[in-house]
């Protein structure tokens, strides 16, 4: 498995659909998914290029932390439990999965007490099925109304997973309705948020994901293979 060969071509393909989409590549950032993956493995991908890692479980973001370059951009994408806040926040770079008032609230806590604001993304669980976490579209709005007390989050943007599909095209619909709820956010224009990441697109349909306005794409097997 030729990591530095993957990483390669994963920027090719995230350019070539960043340009179809009239946009620059370097509006697009690819978190690369670590999970799984060794050491020796994520520092193989840093060494061809890439800036930002991801993890979806808070043992293993805690394990590889302290042996990851400190200049390399920590992303937690999974689930968060709450009871478990406490151990990334004050490493974490971007929280892309709130996704309940109760992890607001603990993160809140937890934020102050390091003395930091911490960046988060809200999940949105686009295609309501059952078994993903996220806010449902049509109750974003009240959500984000829910956290202006909490002035030790940030909320930066929006996040989604495409249902599990073999054809990326028949998920483009899900991407672009993200992109709509995260422009009319934007143009809601509330104080307390800023819309500027739309978090969204895997192995199986980052390029259309990039098409339809992701600016953060999160890959995995395309970099480091099967898991
Ligand atoms: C595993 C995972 C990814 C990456 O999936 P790939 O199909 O390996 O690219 C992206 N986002 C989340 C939340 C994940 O858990």
């Amino acid at each position: 498995m030729d990591i530095q060969y993957n990483v390669k071509k994963v920027m090719e393909r995230v350019a070539e659909a960043a340009h179809k989409a009239n946009r620059s590549p370097e509006s697009v950032t690819i978190v690369a998914v670590t999970k799984t993956v060794d050491v020796g493995r994520i520092m193989e991908a840093i060494n061809a290029g890439i800036c930002h890692i991801g993890e979806n479980r808070v043992q293993e973001f805690v394990k590889k932390h302290e042996f990851i370059p400190v200049d390399v951009k920590r992303h937690l994408i999974g689930t968060l439990q709450t009871n478990k806040v406490k151990y990334i926040i004050d490493k974490v770079d971007l929280i892309h999965s709130l996704d309940r008032l109760s992890l607001a609230k603990e993160l809140d806590k937890r934020a102050a007490a390091v003395n930091r604001v911490v960046p988060v993304l809200i999940q949105v669980n686009v295609s309501k099925e059952a078994t993903k976490s996220g806010i449902y579209e049509e109750e974003v709005e009240s959500f984000i109304e829910q956290l202006e007390p909490f002035e030790h989050i940030r909320v930066k943007g929006l996040m989604t997973i495409a249902p599990l599909s073999e054809d990326a095209e028949s998920v483009r619909p899900y991407f672009a309705r993200l992109k709509e709820l995260f422009e009319k956010i934007k143009e809601g224009k509330y104080n307390h948020i800023d819309m500027e990441y739309l978090s969204m697109g895997m192995t199986n349909d980052f390029e259309v994901a990039i098409e339809e306005g992701a600016n953060i794409v999160r890959i995995g097997r395309a970099i480091f293979g099967e898991r």
